[in-house]
């Protein structure tokens, strides 16, 4: 099915928000936002080009002096009023984000825009409880460390969970004190735009957030190689990561890079089934798959796998699929015409390489870009599906022997962002967590998440840790002061 994108006329025209005030893009040129469950575009958004990230950078610039002096207290009561005002609009702020991005209405209310609300608090908060240390050297010197904000942070997130990602980033960076200029993912602009109207009525000062709709490889580019940003935090997918950090590196910028998985659900004979079906169900499949915590190569021991494959493919053909404004709705819509593309392209691959699909494996016959959710058996570990980043409602499950052959699979691809072990076995839950090559195991639970732990990828997942102390370290430089006694 391949319908054209609907043209209402209707459609809002957003613009930049830079130094407090909404401006067009210097060029005028504009780009279609749509709504992938339905087709129509839903907004006109700039494709801004580096003039306007050189006015988004000058902005944040000048308001820097002022905002990384004003006292912590201060700052932290302006993010916190920032927080009440996205919890007192997350009705809105969830239907925004369901139909920028095709994700459920059910799935915004109760994790995307919560959590963006959770990281205001939390990095507001946070910083009230700050110090540093004192290194007194031998009765002749005191050295103590500042911690200070560097300037203008360039922030970049992808399409996936936009304002809870965007938020993640925002908030540890202006709590530190420094301001920020953000590029949010062209496909969903959304609530990125509204939280620039929240942030003025909270007060946070003009040009200490600055957000800059547009496409990755102009706007996005121009900011991670803009000489006066000199911090990245970017999230997005591995190829890109590279991108950004071939273009930031000769500059020597503090980066971080959150990107893609390939990650492992392992399942042991001694689980409790019920639990890591329903949880499975969820990890598979929740946000249509795209999140990257995803755990979209399922290994389950071999004295378990028929129960468990049986259960859980019963337990999958009954998601509903659909309206993703609809509350009854288990599984929306993939971002974009492309993407859908992309997912399908691999569901054929599955079947080139001498996979089963054992349920789902189709687009759904309605506009939009709906894929079912679809679960493919007799793969290798070494296959592309097994290997490649689908992030899409898109699983393998295979069978394993032995705790040894289970992290072996685990460990077979070149990520390593999260992982799930499923085992009522104490000792074999932490050598197997100790094991794995990822940032996060969860044992017996999936997507549990604690805002002060420390959060990343391994290998080609990712360089850095952010999340608590970790961001707050990332988003400050340490500066040591030597007294003479
Ligand atoms: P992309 O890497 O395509 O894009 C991420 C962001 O980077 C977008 O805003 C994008 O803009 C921008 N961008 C693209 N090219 C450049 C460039 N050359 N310079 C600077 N910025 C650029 O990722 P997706 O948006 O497709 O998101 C999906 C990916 O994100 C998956 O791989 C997923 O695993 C990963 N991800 C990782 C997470 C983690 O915490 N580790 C969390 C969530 C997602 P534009 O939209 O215009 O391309």
């Amino acid at each position: 099915m391949n319908t054209p994108t609907i043209r209402t006329g209707e459609a809002p025209v957003l613009h930049n928000f830079i130094g407090g005030r909404f401006v067009p893009p210097r060029s005028a040129n504009y780009i279609d936002d749509i709504n992938p469950a339905t087709e129509e575009i839903i907004a006109a958004i700039p494709d801004s080009d580096s003039q306007d990230i050189d006015d988004a950078v000058a902005a944040a610039r000048s308001a820097f002096p002022s905002w990384s002096r004003t006292p912590a207290a201060e700052r932290s009561r302006l993010l916190l009023k920032l927080a009440d005002l996205i919890e007192q609009n997350l009705e809105e702020l969830a239907r925004l984000e369901s139909q920028d991005n095709g994700k459920t209405i059910s799935l915004a209310r109760r994790l995307d825009i919560p959590r963006a609300v959770l990281n205001f608090r939390f990095f507001a908060t946070g910083i009230l409880h700050q110090s540093s240390e004192a290194h007194p050297t031998d009765g002749t010197a005191l050295n103590y460390t500042l911690r200070q904000p560097l300037g203008v942070a360039g922030l970049i997130s992808p399409w996936n969970l936009p304002l809870y990602l965007l938020s993640w980033k925002i908030a540890p960076a202006i709590a530190t004190g420094n301001t920020c200029v953000a590029k949010p993912s062209e496909l969903t602009p959304l609530t990125a735009n509204r939280l620039a109207e929240l942030s003025i009525e909270a007060g946070i000062p003009p040009g200490v957030i600055n957000i800059v709709h547009g496409y990755g490889n102009k706007a996005g580019r121009a900011l991670t190689s803009h000489p006066d940003v000199p911090l990245i935090s970017f999230t997005g997918g591995t190829v890109t990561g590279a991108a950004v950090a071939t273009n930031a590196s000769p500059r020597f910028k503090k980066i971080s890079l959150e990107l893609g998985g390939k990650n492992p659900n392992l399942i042991f004979a001694d689980a409790d089934l019920d639990d890591a079906v329903a949880t499975s169900i969820r990890s598979s499949f929740w946000n249509q798959g795209e999140i990257c915590l995803c755990g979209s190569r399922i290994f389950v021991e071999r004295g378990a796998y028929d129960a468990f494959l049986e259960r859980f493919v019963a337990a999958t053909r009954k998601l509903k699929i659909g309206d993703p404004l609809d509350e009854s709705t288990d599984v929306g819509a993939l971002i974009s015409a492309d993407h859908l593309k992309k997912v399908t392209g691999y569901i054929d691959l599955a079947k080139q390489e001498g996979g089963t699909v054992v349920a789902g494996g189709q687009r759904v016959d309605r506009r939009g870009y709906f894929v079912e959710p679809t679960i493919i058996t007799g793969l290798g570990t070494n296959c592309r599906v097994l290997q490649e980043e689908i992030f899409g409602p898109v699983v393998t499950v295979t069978p394993f022997d032995d705790e040894e052959e289970a992290v072996a699979f685990a460990n077979s691809t070149r990520y390593g962002l999260a992982s799930t072990v499923w085992t009522r076995d104490l000792q074999r839950a932490h050598r197997v967590a100790a094991a794995i090559d990822s940032g996060t195991v969860w044992i017996n639970c999936w997507l549990l998440r604690d805002l002060r732990v420390p959060f990343g990828g391994m290998r080609e997942s990712g360089v850095g840790r952010e999340g608590g102390f970790a961001s707050l370290a990332f988003f400050t430089e340490s500066k040591n002061v030597c007294v003479k006694l």
